[in-house]
């Protein structure tokens, strides 16, 4: 420390109490404290509030200063410090400083941190023979472990979560009480003698004697399901160099399509199977410890079941449990335990019924309060897109730039999460399904409950999509309190404004599957003019029939037989039938080109979604939908390099229509000449980008606006996303895509609190 002057008040002793609010719970930040005080010879306590931390503190004026600054500097890795308060107050009496219990008032916003993969300190011991947590699938510490997925109420302390139940042992509790021990206040602390226990059951119940971990790995290699109780819920796990077991696995969960998640011992083994650069390494082995998309190598030795596109949805292990687990395998599949669209199960009577297919249970005792699914990541272009946000992010908050009045958001229907704002914060909740089914809607219904709790908001005011069956709708109007109705697209865009700060006005480019429009019509396929919260529709795309409504999502050539019909009229069905070379019986095609002709049950769409699914038909993607985004990302997978572009036209009548037939006339000449599907599908990207930037130049004539916003679920496409940062590299447009919230329909409710909370009356700081 630099000499100075000594001036009187180096010696004059103040007493200040410091509140400092994020997320300052759960991850060793009293004993920070504590040692910090220490250090600086001051006097006072510290203790946990509801929303963060109060330190009272006694010393020479510069000591306390120092202090301050110290903990400004240098927090505890995994704290997050949003706001510091500091308030002169009376002398304390005590010459010592103490962690004293936590104290339960609140200011502002909840403590908790999110779960944190398993740290290094950990691993080492449990690696170690001659520590006393060998091998212990549970051990955990001030800077790892679970947070999230066990809190039952605030503040994070060990009987508000579910290690409530289990006592502490003489050992462990001397670490509990020990400011100098790593497990200082360790809320989840545990050893063999005291904390959860692993037990492996068969199928029929049967209780395995063996050691259950041993024999779990013994089983995996002989190609066995497995149920596995995880953080935040049950996985079902196989061998993923196993074709068989895959192929098992997927009949059973009923998953034909949908790309597996695979947990991977290390970065070398992943290296062994897919591409992989530093941002991606350092995504895979964050604290978050998130899936991370990665490109699959050409030659590999994991089953070619495993995902039928370009890449592998990759993680490592991130508790103790995994980490055991994985010793002896490349790569497990570790895809969410429960079958087709149902959520996650995280309890261990529920896994017996649900999963029963599963030959083995690797269960433990550690209730699961929180069920919390993987988060999922992806690069492009050296920027992080978070496509899954759940386990490892959650609950911390996403921060404003405006207060906004205390706001439920209900969310959309599928990828469903809800939100809470108040203030400066907003909470999204963990990524909770699509409400498609009874227990989906159920768990949401109690997140709504759990996170009012958690961040102590008691909604004033609920927004809700526009849509008026959604069962978010629904449920919103349930509540009793005054509803805000949003629309779907517009909540896409506001997501990304509330997020990243701006306030407009801007273009908000929203490419999606569907979503309820101001007309009535189902919409996807948008630009909106955005302000504040305010929106206004300027531009869409071309709007064709959606035969049979919400049943041209599940089979893709219907979308393409209306595009066809769109673009070549009457000639659209013999079109039709020379491109199907027998896909599609003759019957089934006729009536739903009837039922296009006279406008039964076909409402008109401008969704880019359903334009990617008639495209990808064109191209041979025949099969029935599986899965949200299948034929685009199927289409996607077939681009190659290529520059050339299809035409399309603007028409402008009141909005700027964006007709894209002339490309579709082009795309079947191309067919029918043969020419190679990946360059048409290259085509059909790079026109998708150029309309956008031909638009955007247009637009900015117009309105003289540069800030653009692209967001909706059609955005998770890596080509689209990449054409479009490219070819606006050196134009004098800014791009902002979402970035800590998904661009598909799991961003939806921020921007419904936002814009709610902005029509209720917030408060522009
Ligand atoms: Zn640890
Ligand atoms: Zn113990
Ligand atoms: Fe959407």
């Amino acid at each position: 420390m630099p000499m100075r002057d000594t001036k009187p008040e180096d010696t004059q002793i103040v007493s200040k109490k410091i509140c400092i609010t994020g997320i300052v719970q759960g991850i060793g930040f009293r004993p920070f404290i504590y040692q910090a005080a220490i250090k600086y010879e001051i006097s006072g306590f510290v203790s946990n509030t509801l929303d963060g931390v109060t330190i009272a503190v006694q010393g020479k004026t510069q000591a306390v200063d120092t202090f301050v600054q110290y903990i400004i500097d240098h927090p505890p890795v995994h704290a997050r410090i949003h706001d510091i308060k500091i308030n002169t107050i009376l002398p304390l009496k005590t010459n010592t400083f103490q962690i004293i219990d936590s104290q339960l008032s609140r200011n502002t916003s909840p403590a908790i941190p999110p779960d944190i993969a398993t740290c290094q300190n950990c691993l080492i011991e449990m690696k170690d023979p001659s520590d006393r947590r060998f091998h212990y699938p549970f051990i955990n510490c001030t800077h790892c472990g679970p947070r999230f997925t066990i809190v039952r109420d605030i503040p994070f302390d060990r009987h508000q979560t579910s290690m409530s139940q289990f006592s502490l042992c003489h050992v462990c509790q001397k670490e509990y009480i020990n400011p100098f021990n790593r497990r200082f206040h360790a809320q989840a602390i545990s050893c063999a003698a005291c904390g959860p226990q692993v037990q492996l059951i068969a199928r029929d119940q049967t209780v395995i004697r063996e050691n259950p971990i041993q024999k779990a790995v013994a089983l995996l290699h002989g190609g066995k399901i497995l149920a596995i109780k995880g953080l935040g819920g049950f996985h079902l796990c196989v061998d993923a160099t196993n074709d068989d077991a895959v192929c098992r696995l997927r009949k059973e969960k009923k998953r034909p399509d949908k790309p597996l998640a695979i947990m991977a011992a290390n970065i070398d083994a992943i290296k062994g199977f897919a591409v992989v650069n530093s941002l991606e390494i350092e995504q895979l082995q964050s604290p978050q410890c998130p899936i991370v998309i990665l490109e699959k190598k050409q030659h590999h030795r994991l089953s070619s079941h495993i995902a039928s596109g370009e890449t592998f949805g990759v993680m490592l292990p991130y508790t103790p449990l995994h980490h055991l687990l994985m010793t002896s395998f490349q790569g497990l599949i570790m895809t969410s335990g429960n079958t087709s669209d149902h959520p996650i199960v995280f309890d261990n009577d529920t896994a017996m019924k649900q999963l029963h297919f599963a030959d083995y249970f690797l269960i433990h005792d550690r209730p699961i309060v929180n069920a919390c699914d993987d988060s999922i990541v992806r690069i492009i272009d050296n920027q992080v897109h978070l496509n899954r946000r759940a386990r490892g992010y959650v609950p911390e908050p996403i921060h404003l730039h405006v207060s906004l009045p205390k706001i439920l958001a209900v969310g959309g229907h599928q990828k469903n999460t809800i939100c809470l704002a108040h203030g400066k914060h907003a909470y999204v909740s963990q990524h909770l399904g699509d409400l498609s089914n009874v227990d989906t809607i159920l768990r949401m219904k109690r997140a709504i409950h759990f996170w009012k709790r958690l961040t102590g908001i008691d909604p004033e005011h609920v927004a809700c999509d526009m849509h008026p069956s959604y069962e978010s709708t629904l449920i919103a109007n349930e509540l009793g309190l005054p509803v805000i109705p949003v629309g779907h697209h517009h909540a896409h865009v506001a997501a990304c404004m509330a997020e990243q700060g701006l306030k407009g006005p801007l273009i908000g480019i929203v490419l999606d599957g569907t979503g309820y429009g101001s007309d009535q019509t189902v919409w996807g396929g948008e630009v909106l003019l955005c302000e504040n919260h305010t929106a206004k529709r300027i531009a869409h795309l071309f709007q064709v029939p959606m035969p049979a409504g919400e049943s041209s999502i599940k089979f893709p050539w219907k979308m393409a037989l209306s595009w066809l019909r769109a673009s070549f009229g009457d000639d659209g069905v013999q079109v039709f039938n020379q491109l199907n070379r027998g896909s599609i019986d003759n019957t089934s095609a006729n009536v739903v080109n009837q039922i296009i002709q006279n406008k039964i049950h076909s409402p008109l769409t401008s969704s880019m979604g359903r334009l990617f699914d008639a495209i990808s038909w064109m191209l041979g993607f025949t099969k029935p939908v599986t899965f949200e985004g299948q034929a685009a990302i199927v289409l996607e997978t077939l681009a190659s390099e290529c520059t050339q572009v299809y035409d399309y036209t603007f028409c402008k009548s009141d909005l700027m229509i964006i007709d894209v037939r002339p490309m579709i006339r082009q795309i079947v000449s191309d067919i029918l000449a043969d020419l190679d599907i990946s360059i048409i599908s290259s085509k059909f990207h790079n026109t998708l980008v150029d309309i956008f930037y031909d638009l955007s130049y247009l637009l900015e004539k117009e309105w003289q606006i540069n800030d653009i916003v692209l967001s909706g679920g059609v955005f998770q496409n890596k080509r689209l996303v990449s054409g479009m940062r490219n070819k606006f590299h050196k134009s004098n447009f800014r791009l902002s895509f979402p970035k800590s919230i998904p661009c598909n329909d799991g961003g939806i409710s921020l921007g419904q609190a936002y814009l709610g909370g902005l029509i209720a009356g917030a408060t522009a700081v």
